[in-house]
This record gives C-alpha cells, structure tokens and sequence, in this order.
C-alpha cells in the first residue's frame, strides 16, 4: 500500500526542521515561513496542494534562505533544494516525499540520487522489464564498437596487471584452477548433477589430494573420472564417486575405454 501524502506531516516535518536549523532567530516567523514553504514553487506539490505559486513568497523566503541558497543548482526549484537540504526528496513516479535513505544512489543527478524512490524504481524494472531488456540490446547493438574498444582499451592497459594476478591466483590455488576447470569442462559436457556444498567440497578434496600427492612424490598425479566424461559409450558424471587420484601414466594407459 502506498502511503498518501499528509499535509499535516509535512508541514510537521517543516516546522521541526525549521525550528532547528533557525533556532537562532527569533526575528523569523515560523507560520510565515511555513507558508511560503508551502506555496512554494514544486509542481507535484502544487498538484497536491492546490495552490497558486507566489512570487513574492518565494523572494521573502529567499531572503530569509539566503545561506542555504547559495549552493543551489540553477535548474533545481527551491522547494526540492530545502527538502535535500533535510535529507528528504519528492519522488517524481509516487509524488510523495520521502527520506533519501529511500532512493538508489545516482551520481548524474544534482542531488546524488535517483529521481524515483527504490519502490518505484523497482516497480519500474518489474513492469518495464522486457522494454529495458530490449534498450539494453539496442543500446549495446549501437555502441558495440565504442563497448568493445572501450573494454579492450582498458583490458591492453591494464593487461599485465591481469597476467600478474591471474599467475599468481593460478600458482597459490593449482587445486581450485583444476576444480573450477573440470567443473566448467563437466557443464559443458552437461555431466553435472545439481551438487551441495558437502559434495562440492569432496569434489575440492580429490584436487587437494592430487596437489599433496604430487609434492610428496614429484610425480605427476591427476584426478581422473573413473567413467570418462566423454566416453566412447557412456559418459560419466563430475561427481565425487566417479573421481579418483591416479598418476598421470595410470591414466594415460586407460584411455576413454568405455
Ligand atoms: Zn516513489
């Protein structure tokens, strides 16, 4: 359910925020204030409101908000501005005000922050999901060229500090390089059956076992699917009871004999 925009609240909401921000002043009056904050020039509260801008209101708060004003972007209405200065923000789809806890951060905005609150936004892509998709696509098959070099460019940059890491990653973790290998070679062969994490993790184990083997001997072993993923008759699974450490002669001589 949404919640309906509450006059009183907001003015509430004003009037406590007023009070402390401008404690200070007792030459202010706060029902003026409030009212001109009210009347002030912000469509979808117009709409809600119904009432009429009034220039003169907005050039006295101006005055009094001469401060805060400073800072304030040309094309954001000063009614949007007090309620970023409060941390609040009207939400362009619901027109509700709402805290900018509530929003998506968006650096291209002035404010930092999406212009439709999370609700909304999240609505949008649910209801809009096909229609974003198809953007998606479109803008990719538009700029592909500019994609491509643009990810290549940072790729050939930074190239050799992939190769560093990627070397060092493959020379710390030779069990988990040959897991996640196999793991890939078994989905493409589609020779995997939905694993737990217990399973996973036997999995892992015979590539640990091998890496052990393989120090304490300095001969070459390798985890061997007792029925060979690609067969010459059947094909077996990538599953723990279908795993076995041999040596690598050992399983040079048996082949895909199945
Ligand atoms: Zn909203």
């Amino acid at each position: 359910m949404e919640k309906e925009f509450d006059i009183e609240e907001f003015r509430d909401f004003i009037e406590s925020k007023i009070i402390t921000l401008y404690k200070r002043s007792d030459s202010i009056k706060k029902e003026d204030l409030l009212d001109s904050l009210l009347e002030f020039d912000n469509e979808s509260l117009h709409k809600k409101l119904k009432i009429k801008t009034s220039s003169a209101c907005s050039q006295k708060l101006s005055r009094i908000f001469k401060d805060n004003i400073k800072d304030k972007p040309r094309n954001v209405s000063i009614n949007d501005w007090f309620l970023f200065l409060f941390n609040y923000r009207v939400c362009h789809s619901c027109k509700q005000f709402l805290p900018l806890s509530t929003y998506y951060y968006l650096e291209s905005n002035w404010s930092g922050y999406h212009p439709s609150c999370k609700k909304c936004s999240s609505n949008y892509k649910k209801d809009n999901r096909e229609h974003i998709l198809e953007q998606g696509k479109d803008y990719y098959q538009r700029n592909k060229q500019k994609i491509l070099e643009r990810t290549s460019d940072y790729y050939y940059k930074n190239k050799e500090q992939y190769k560093i890491r990627h070397k060092k990653y493959r020379e710390e973790n030779p069990d988990k390089v040959l897991f996640w290998a196999n793991k890939y070679r078994a989905k493409k062969l589609q020779a995997t059956l939905p694993l737990t994490k217990e399973l996973e993790d036997e999995i892992l184990a015979f590539y640990i076992e091998r890496n052990i083997l393989i120090e304490e001997t300095n001969e070459e072993y390798e985890v061997d699917h007792i029925i060979p993923l690609q067969g010459e008759n059947v094909c077996g699974l990538h599953v723990p009871w279908n795993l076995q450490v041999i040596t690598r002669r050992e399983n040079r001589s048996k082949g895909n004999k199945f």
